[in-house]
């Protein structure tokens, strides 16, 4: 159980409050982001969001004031010893804020956690986690809801149901449950609207998006007896499209949605090393695998990054790591 009322009193005894989320950050990254700041709005408390990252433009919509800000040490480093608290959401590993890490580490201010992966590292003073949750926004609503320490307006509510939604696979992952569904038409109580956000989040894809996602799936293979499969995006492929990182959000997907497929994994060249995304089906834990990488994640879904290594040397290795994990897995 979280003691919500320990999040509370920290928030009511301080004044000013930097929130910030990891790495590349989804709808849970960015809807909490700014329920959060919202939340403190309603206090009378003064914030700054500060990402390592870009906000994705699917996601610009929810930034309303637009307030989201992008780290620059130069302008950024003074905050974070003058702030009272310092709010990190939807991760639980320092290295997940890349060029902030240092910064956030340095400071001595009161540092919170607010999170719902597994396996957190202990980067900060108090910890509000709980890994059976579906989503940070899903902590968030229910420690609004019950604190009861501001009121939920159409305001507040966009951004948790983005957050929700997204994290929840639009409502059909594990952790769906009709609780959560009771929370949720508190948020449609307000008059939210459900189908616009959708809209929103999904489908106003650029036609560069649409373009990458066609050449990631034309590299789709299949081993292990057809049981595990990856698909490659390129450095070249980003540029050629004129494509970014965030625009591959889901594509992974694709992959385990293939009749028989267990075990999916998606090769992102970035500019400075690669990423893998890997998905499962049923009770496999690709957190472990990506753990084996020095990843992690969620038992379906979970992630690695490669900083200064050639993705083209590494993917049959981590291939045969990939094999060997799922054939030891499914001896039981
Ligand atoms: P995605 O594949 O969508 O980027 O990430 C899926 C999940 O894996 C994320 O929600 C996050 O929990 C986890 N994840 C992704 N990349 C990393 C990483 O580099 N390190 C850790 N510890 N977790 C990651
Ligand atoms: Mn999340």
């Amino acid at each position: 159980m979280i003691d919500f009322k320990k999040l509370a009193d920290i928030i009511i005894a301080n004044q000013s409050f930097i929130i910030t989320t990891h790495v590349n950050p989804d709808a849970d990254a960015i809807g909490s982001e700014i329920a959060f700041a919202k939340l403190l709005s309603k206090l009378g408390k003064s914030y700054n969001i500060i990402n390592h990252s870009e906000t994705p433009y699917n996601l610009k919509f929810l930034d309303t004031e637009n307030v989201i800000e992008k780290y620059d040490e130069v302008l950024h480093k003074s905050l974070f010893n003058s702030s009272d608290v310092l709010v990190a959401l939807d991760f639980n590993r320092a290295d997940r804020m890349v060029s902030m890490q240092k910064t956030f580490s340095e400071s001595e201010k009161i540092k919170i956690c607010i999170d719902h992966h597994q396996d957190p590292e202990d980067f900060v003073d108090f910890q509000f986690i709980d890994s059976d949750d579906a989503a940070t926004s899903h902590i968030l609503l229910q420690f609004i809801r019950e604190t009861k320490i501001v009121d939920i307006n159409k305001d507040i509510a966009v951004p948790l149901y983005a957050a929700i939604m997204t994290d929840t696979g639009s409502f059909r992952f594990e952790r769906t449950t009709a609780d959560l569904h009771r929370l949720i038409a508190d948020l449609l109580d307000t008059g939210i609207n459900p189908t616009e956000i959708y809209d929103q989040l999904y489908d106003e894809s650029k036609l560069s998006k649409t373009k990458l996602l066609g050449r990631c799936l034309t590299s789709l293979q299949l081993i292990a007896k057809n049981k595990i499969g990856y698909m490659i995006i390129t450095q070249k492929d980003f540029s050629e499209f004129n494509a970014l990182e965030s625009d591959t959000e889901n594509f992974v997907n694709f992959i385990t949605s293939v009749e028989g497929v267990q075990i999916g994994m998606l090769f992102i060249e970035l500019k400075n090393g690669f990423k893998v995304s890997f998905r499962s089906k049923g009770k496999i834990p690709v957190n472990k695998l990506a753990g084996i990488f020095g990843g992690g994640g969620h038992l379906n879904a979970s992630g690695a990054r490669f900083r200064d290594s050639e993705m083209r040397d590494m993917i049959p290795k981590i291939l045969k790591e990939a094999e060997d994990f799922f054939y030891n897995y499914s001896k039981g």
